[in-house]
């Protein structure tokens, strides 16, 4: 009826207005992100689970507008992603984790891995590699402490270009990760095409692995399927010892979540592991 359709304009059509509203002012915020300097970089530590001995660390975007506040990646990422935002932003964060790295690399971590998280999208752009190889040697940075970590694309016709272009990243000696394994796209078909070193299996597979057997058996089958592949797997998203021992168990290679770390700035992460030899 007539009273349904006003009511239901109603109450839908402010909030989609508002929905389309608030997508605009993110837009434009990320615009002008950069040049404000409103982006920081946070760094979870990364565990040998046999040894407990600190591996690695990533590093994980932070966004504080000035109008908004604090905007979690989840809301802002893929708005950059889909507006081409995420190509000069991406740099700017393989840049500073570059910088930020080779300070802790030459102050006592000289193994640390430092995982940098890259969208599909950069990896669409022919010019990606040539540009990695020219961030590393400007900064002086051994290749082989980075990781890059990067999700499973929707995009399949984009498939050969992100594949050429992960051979390059491969050939410079920088490391992959196949990050977010078990959720969404993931597929057996991208784990075994594609040069990875590290399987990370994402924290959603991971929340239940005590409770539920089913989530359980696929982790194992991930690090069993992984191991004969040569590849090495983390699970992120621990947050029990029982978690962790499960983990242990299936002969996970290593560990990160909020039981071992939460994600800290640059000088908290140096404080813990630098033992006041600065950040
Ligand atoms: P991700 O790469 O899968 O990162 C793991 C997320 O899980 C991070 O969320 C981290 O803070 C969170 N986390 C870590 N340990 C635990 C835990 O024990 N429990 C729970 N519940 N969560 C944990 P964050 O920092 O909000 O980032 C969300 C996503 O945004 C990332 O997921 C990644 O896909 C994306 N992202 C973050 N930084 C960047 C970046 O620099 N570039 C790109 N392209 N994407 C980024
Ligand atoms: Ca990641
Ligand atoms: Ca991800
Ligand atoms: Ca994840």
């Amino acid at each position: 009826s007539k009273k349904e359709g006003r009511d239901r304009y109603g109450k839908f059509q402010p909030q989609q207005r508002m929905a389309a509203e608030q997508t605009n002012i993110l837009i434009n915020g990320l615009k002008s992100a950069l040049e404000k300097d409103e982006f920081t970089l946070h760094y979870q530590s990364q565990f040998e689970l046999r040894t407990g001995r600190l591996i690695g660390v990533e590093a994980l975007l932070r966004w504080h507008s000035a109008e908004l506040g604090p905007v979690p990646p989840g809301n802002f990422i893929p708005i950059a992603e889909e507006t081409g935002a995420i190509i000069p932003i991406g740099e700017w964060v393989l840049r500073s984790a570059i910088e930020q790295g080779k300070r802790w690399i030459q102050s006592g971590l000289p193994e640390l891995l430092l995982s940098v998280n890259v969208s599909p999208r950069q990896l669409q752009d022919r010019q990606f590699a040539g540009l990695l190889a020219v961030m590393l040697m400007e900064q002086d940075f051994p290749a082989g402490n980075l990781c890059l970590e990067i999700t499973e694309s929707y995009a399949i016709e984009d498939m050969e270009q992100s594949l050429q272009v992960c051979r390059e990243i491969v050939g410079l000696g920088v490391k992959l990760a196949l990050d977010d394994f078990g959720i969404g796209y993931s597929s057996l078909g991208m784990l075994s095409r594609f040069p990875f070193r590290t399987v990370k299996i994402d924290k959603s597979l991971i929340r239940d692995i005590d409770s539920n057997p089913y989530d359980a058996d696929v982790v194992q089958t991930i690090v069993k399927l992984s191991g004969n592949k040569g590849m090495e797997v983390l699970a992120e998203g621990v947050e029990t010892e029982w978690q962790m021992e499960l983990l242990r168990r299936f002969g996970c290679h290593s560990v990160q979540g909020y039981l071992l770390g939460r994600p800290v700035p640059a000088a908290e992460f140096g404080k813990a592991h630098l033992l006041g030899r600065g950040e």
